[in-house]
């Protein structure tokens, strides 16, 4: 750190008081954790400086074989860890994987047998006439995801992210009642709406998928599944999802992010069949930069750890500490959307202690422990200030907690919201965003986070 303190000590500054930030916090926003000093290390370092467009073995620039060697054992790793035919590990993030994995799907159900129906061998060979047809047909395709606000992510279609622009969408919700995926309602949704692609996976629904189904609906409609698992990739590679809930045993195409429970560094990748690998290889330059090398090495640190017998130890205690923490809030009272958890998500609807999500968040944070807002099914405080705070023990568990701290998150949590009032504007209006918190709790509870 020296060295960047040399250059611009505002730069060290933050990067000390981010650490500092959290060691001293509890960290339960759901999608972080902490990845080892092999994997920080591995993306620190000169492998940064290098081009290396294209793919291992065919790339646009000379001098790449070490990143080949990265990019080649990245690869091998991710096969291994997930049983996948193919891994594609250059994405630079989720929302890239997501893109890589769209485009991939459009190009072998829609352009493919478009060229071979033309008798052509490439986009390039079509006529200016050929070509509009064609971009307009990729540009008419469906998508079918998970709502928002049932837990599903802003790729999966939605309009402010590209993929509600590239396709026509529909989402399926969950039940009103129980609050869980609707497998049948999913089915019939799936025959009416006819979608090119079903794509499962979340970003806050608290309870496992099973893929299985899912991949009979997406047969039956002739939709490709595509499987979102940024979310609980950790939970896959530590062999806490299996049969019906392993999402690449089930579906044709997998896309995750690698910082989450996988607790790598931050990035993407994609996991296919061989129906794929050719188009998911394009990935750079279709919508791809030059790849990381830095990063890749950093994914295969990460992946040759969780290939360990430790992690799958580390993938069932986060699963466990969710149950704990699930029961300690529900035994002090707190209303939890589906009722619980089983992977590692508990998403609370705190409209029970009469504030909003935003006012739940800020309270905590006030407190030193970090969550984040969320909406909850049908949320009627909408999308900003949302009735619901989403909680995750992937962090915690890498800093060694087990279930009995989980009780004692719960007590930290349940105490600072009882505490909590909803605040008022000048005029005395309601604010969402705003929240007094009874003296003296934000002070206590911070000192006992720190300590746990
Ligand atoms: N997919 C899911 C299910 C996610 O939860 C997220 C991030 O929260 C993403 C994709 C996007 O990942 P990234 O932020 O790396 O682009």
């Amino acid at each position: 750190l020296q060295a960047v303190e040399a250059v611009e000590p505002r730069i060290a500054g933050a990067i000390r008081d981010e650490l500092h930030d959290q060691r001293e916090s509890l960290k339960l926003i759901a999608s972080e954790n902490y990845a080892s000093p092999a994997t920080l290390l591995a993306m620190g370092n000169w492998l940064s400086d290098k081009y290396a467009e294209g793919v291992s073995g065919h790339r646009f620039y000379a001098g790449c074989k070490n990143i080949d060697t990265v990019e080649d054992v990245a690869a091998e790793h991710a096969k291994a860890l997930f049983g996948a035919q193919h891994a594609y590990v250059q994405p630079h993030s989720g929302i890239d994987a997501n893109l890589v994995a769209y485009w991939s799907i459009l190009a072998a159900k829609v352009q493919s047998p478009a060229l071979e129906k033309l008798g052509a061998k490439s986009i390039k060979d079509l006529s200016e006439a050929d070509w509009e047809q064609l971009r307009s047909e990729l540009g008419n395709q469906r998508l079918l995801g998970m709502s928002l606000d049932a837990g599903g992510h802003l790729t999966h279609g939605f309009r402010p992210n590209i993929s509600g622009k590239m396709f026509y969408q529909h989402n399926y919700g969950t039940d009103p009642t129980t609050q869980l995926l609707d497998y049948d309602a999913v089915a019939a949704q799936a025959r009416e709406f006819k979608p090119l692609i079903i794509v499962a996976g979340y970003s806050a629904y608290p309870r496992r998928i099973n893929f299985a189904k899912m991949r009979e609906i997406a047969d039956e409609v002739g939709a490709t599944l595509m499987v979102d698992m940024a979310h609980f990739a950790g939970l896959v590679a530590g062999k806490v999802f299996t049969g019906d809930e392993d999402p690449v045993a089930n579906a044709q195409i997998v896309t995750t992010t690698t910082h989450k429970s996988l607790r790598g560094p931050r990035g993407g990748m994609v996991l296919c069949d061989e129906t794929f690998k050719d188009y998911v290889d394009q990935g750079c330059p279709m919508v791809l930069g030059g790849p990381l090398g830095h990063m890749m090495a950093a994914k295969a640190v990460c992946f040759a750890e969780a290939r360990q017998p430790a992690f799958q130890e580390y993938a069932q205690q986060v699963c466990d500490n969710a149950q704990a923490l699930a029961d300690g809030l529900l035994k002090r009272g707190a209303k939890l959307v589906t009722g619980g958890t089983d992977n590692h998500i508990v998403l609370m609807d705190v409209t029970s202690y009469g504030i909003t999500g935003a006012q739940a968040e800020g309270a905590l944070l006030e407190s030193g422990v970090v969550t984040n807002k969320n909406s909850v099914p049908n949320d009627p405080n909408g999308a900003w200030w949302t009735s619901g705070v989403r909680l995750g023990t992937p962090a915690l568990t890498s800093r060694g907690l087990g279930t009995a701290e989980m009780d004692q998150v719960a007590e930290l949590i349940d105490t600072v919201l009882k505490h909590t009032k909803a605040g008022v504007t000048k005029t005395g209006a309601q604010a969402k965003g705003k929240f007094e918190l009874a003296s003296g709790v934000a002070d206590d509870v911070s000192a006992k986070a720190s300590g746990l």
